[in-house]
């Protein structure tokens, strides 16, 4: 499986859209891997972790084909993980020789609720080739060659104006043999989702919340820092389903509490963590 991280930093970017603080000002003094858009990642070249408001930004920067891209799984429906506009212009006459036509999409309820809210503005050529598929916590779907398991994450239960929460998920991923954990947005993992992980056998990528910087954040915050990525890290070795082989990736960060790439990754590297940047490839 290849893993690529399209964007890595929260919801504001880094440096943030409007912001003056001081590590927006030094990543844009580093520049190169330190300038993180919003989150999203692409398995192979057809399942698309996330659709940030960058989704197009990361289309320029990586030279990618999305029309390739055949499976989106939704984290949830926090700005920076799901811009619905954007399928609006996917298909009929905005869309040209296209790979795949057809795109099926996975999510939480809610998730596909904001799309409903602007789906009008899409001709019906688009929505008819668009497929919803509503996820439950822990019931795996078949999509194409990959089974999905949506896991419930530990991430910001409040409600929205409509009265709906983001119901968000992180995901495990098999592929060819392989497994992967992506696990955005999320705190420090509930215990069903322990108890779940530990019998779901070896895992050869977990990618973890790294919002908080050095913060030590637990079960409450709904995202990560270094403290909590190394017991999650150890937890899961100890539980036998990740060893000295699998990749520990922390991404998603901030500026608030973060550090810039360059700094963080001697950090990082001591304890056995790949800091994501924008356009980072890793092959399973
Ligand atoms: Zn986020
Ligand atoms: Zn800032
Ligand atoms: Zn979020």
């Amino acid at each position: 499986m290849k893993l690529t991280y399209l964007g890595t930093a929260a919801a504001e970017g880094w440096p943030a859209v409007f912001c003056n603080c001081e590590n927006c000002k030094e990543a844009a003094r580093l520049g190169g891997r330190n300038i993180r858009t919003r989150s999203q990642a692409l398995v192979n070249d057809d399942l698309l972790l996330d659709l940030p408001p960058d989704t197009y930004l990361h289309k320029l920067a990586n030279g990618l084909d999305l029309t390739k891209v055949r499976y989106l799984f939704v984290t949830h429906w926090h700005m920076d993980h799901f811009y619905p506009q954007e399928l609006t212009i996917r298909g009929s006459y905005y869309s040209h020789g296209m790979v795949s036509p057809e795109l099926d999409v996975y999510c939480a309820e809610g998730t596909k609720g904001l799309f409903d809210k602007i789906g009008w503005e899409a001709n019906r050529d688009t929505l008819d080739a668009i497929h919803f598929h509503i996820l439950s916590a822990f019931t795996p779907v078949q999509a194409g060659p990959y089974t999905v398991t949506p896991l419930p994450a530990n991430h910001m239960h409040e409600l929205d104006g409509g009265g709906n929460t983001p119901h968000p998920y992180i995901y495990l991923i098999e592929e060819g043999g392989k497994k992967l954990l992506y696990g955005h947005d999320t705190g420090y993992f509930y215990p069903e989702v322990w108890d779940f992980l530990g019998k779901a056998g070896h895992i050869d990528l977990v990618s973890m919340d790294g919002t908080c910087g050095r913060r030590k954040v637990g079960l409450r915050g709904g995202h990560m820092g270094l403290p909590d990525n190394l017991e999650v890290k150890a937890r899961l070795i100890e539980m036998g389903v990740c060893n000295e082989k699998t990749v520990f990736v922390i991404n998603h960060f901030s500026h608030n509490d973060g550090i810039c790439y360059d700094h963080l990754v001697p950090v990082a590297e001591k304890d056995g963590l790949i800091v994501s940047y924008d356009g980072m490839r890793i092959n399973t």
